[in-house]
């Protein structure tokens, strides 16, 4: 029987990092995967929806620009959109398996073994694969889960993924619905209401439990990204419960009950349901390796499970999903297999992106999250309309939100970003984040111009009380206050 160092199970973003972290400490590992590797860091997933936001937002400008060229609003090749889509996977899936090909003629050659099959762990040291007819037996020193999620289904609702879907099959669709409702109204419901939206040829519905989207997002957040879904023809469904989803017709047809007590009926091509994430451990383990989960995933500690050398990384654990959090922790758990992680893993300053209309950036904590832990802050916020850069971009919508301690160090607590380029302007402060630094450093530094990182310098600033334009002058586009015991306090200088 074949003997590893490591087994990794799942070749999604966090099984990838983990096998190829290994590889630094010179270990014999094996990677096995069931599908195409990538997971659903790669399709049905990260890089795919983002394909399709971004030709969606393409379309939705080139939409909003046509009189500069002069042109009536073409038609669209959905076709064309979606082959778009596939080529972007395909290309990242390629590099993935060519990058593994490749190392078997590298420095890390006969380190790492690939094999294409189901993993199952027999023992805490003997895992079964299993591809087609074919079974094998090896054994190892340690293993890490890294199987990952699959889309939450509600045993009440129809789904067959071709007209009730899940993210796993939206993107097969032949064309683009005339009319489609989404059930959820999360990240990912948020975001497919903004792609379908942004193509202009779907009319989304978007089923909210509560008042308001994005319920763990800022007021003043969602009240953009709430009035760009409604001015692109969204239809939110607020406090509204989905009773009843049917397919008639090829059709369907579901009813609300909202919380005042009335009901309605809607009639739409298709549905989308994005409800939130299933781990992927059911047939993991035979019963006598019994690692403990609760309904949310495999619990560990700092990765680790409760049997002692088997480690659980990714979706597959109860914490946050994203392709970061699954490639941090796969690295983490290696380093704490054989060696000594230089740094704790830590979950508070984990930067995200959500790929809205506009796309929104955040690191650290947000002024809902703040005010749930009681803590006191400094907040200031500045409108995209005093930079530069958005001023020549021709889109000065949106804003920057920048939180620290209510005490003179001013550490960073988070920060904010709704408007174009967030996502690329907030790495700076992710790392002051991380280094447990104050505000000085970025407002000394020299931002290149124009950039909207000069917007995050002159937030600094004007905490500092040093900044260009001064927030009780410009009170409709600048903001600085303190925000002590449930009130706000403008700060004066
Ligand atoms: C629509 C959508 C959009 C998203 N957008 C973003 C985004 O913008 N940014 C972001 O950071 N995150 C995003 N995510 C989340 C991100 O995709 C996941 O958090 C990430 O892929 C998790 O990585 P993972 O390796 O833990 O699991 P997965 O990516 O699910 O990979 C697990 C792998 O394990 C394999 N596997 C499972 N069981 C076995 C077995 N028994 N034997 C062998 N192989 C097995 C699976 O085939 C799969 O390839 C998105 C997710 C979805 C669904």
């Amino acid at each position: 029987m074949e003997k590893y160092d490591l087994v990794v199970i799942g070749a999604g973003p966090s099984g990838y990092a983990a096998a190829m972290r290994a590889l630094d400490f010179k270990k014999k590992v094996l990677l096995v995967e069931r599908n195409r590797v990538g997971g659903a860091g790669v399709s049905n997933g990260a890089l795919s929806s983002k394909t399709w936001w971004e030709l969606s937002r393409e379309t939705a400008s080139f939409r909003k620009n046509l009189k500069r060229f002069n042109l009536q609003v073409p038609s669209i090749n959905y076709k064309e959109i979606q082959a778009e889509v596939m080529r972007a996977v395909e290309e990242r899936n390629t590099m993935l398996e060519e990058h593994m090909n490749l190392m078997q003629t590298s420095n890390h050659a006969n380190l790492l073994t690939f094999k294409n099959g189901e993993a199952r762990l027999i023992t805490p040291t003997k895992v079964e694969i299993t591809n087609g007819f074919s079974k094998e037996q090896v054994e190892t020193d340690y293993i890490i889960l890294a199987t990952g999620s699959r889309p939450r289904y509600l045993p009440e609702l129809p789904i067959d993924e071709k007209i009730v879907m899940t993210s796993d099959g939206i993107e097969n669709i032949d064309d683009f619905p005339e009319c489609m409702v989404i059930v959820g109204a999360g990240v990912i419901g948020c975001e497919y209401a903004t792609i379908f939206s942004g193509f202009g040829k779907t009319k989304v519905h978007l089923i909210d439990k509560g008042i308001r989207i994005l319920p763990f997002e800022d007021d003043d957040v969602v009240k953009v990204i709430e009035r760009n879904m409604e001015n692109s023809g969204v239809l939110i469904h607020r406090n509204s419960r989905l009773v009843r989803m049917e397919v008639k017709h090829e059709r369907v047809e579901y009813e609300l009950e909202y919380n005042d007590g009335s009901m309605e009926i809607f009639n739409v091509e298709k549905a989308l349901v994005a409800v939130g994430r299933t781990p992927n451990y059911e047939d993991l383990w035979e019963d006598a390796v019994n690692i403990s989960i609760s309904k949310r995933g495999i619990e560990d500690k700092d990765t680790q499970t409760n049997v002692s050398n088997i480690y659980a990384v990714g979706d597959i654990t109860a914490d946050i999903s994203l392709v970061n959090v699954g490639e941090l922790e796969g690295r983490y758990a290696v380093e704490k297999i054989f060696g000594d992680p230089a740094r704790k893993l830590l979950y508070e300053n984990i930067s995200t992106i959500m790929f809205l209309s506009p796309e929104v950036a955040s690191v650290g904590l947000n002024e809902t999250q703040a005010q749930e832990k009681g803590i006191d802050y400094k907040v200031v916020t500045l409108d995209y309309s005093c930079i530069p850069r958005a001023i020549a971009k021709r889109n000065t919508q949106g804003f920057i939100k920048l939180l620290v301690t209510n005490d003179d160090a001013m550490k960073i607590l988070g920060l904010k970003i709704i408007g174009n380029h967030a996502s690329s302007a907030m790495q700076a402060v992710a790392l002051l984040i991380s280094m447990d630094k104050g505000i000085e450093e970025l407002a000394e530094c020299v931002h290149p111009h124009p950039s909207i990182t000069e917007g995050i310098q002159e937030c600094a600033r004007m905490l500092l009380g040093t900044s260009l334009f001064k927030p009780d002058a410009l009170k409709n586009k600048l903001s600085c206050r303190t925000f002590t015991s449930g009130v706000y306090t403008d700060i004066f200088f």
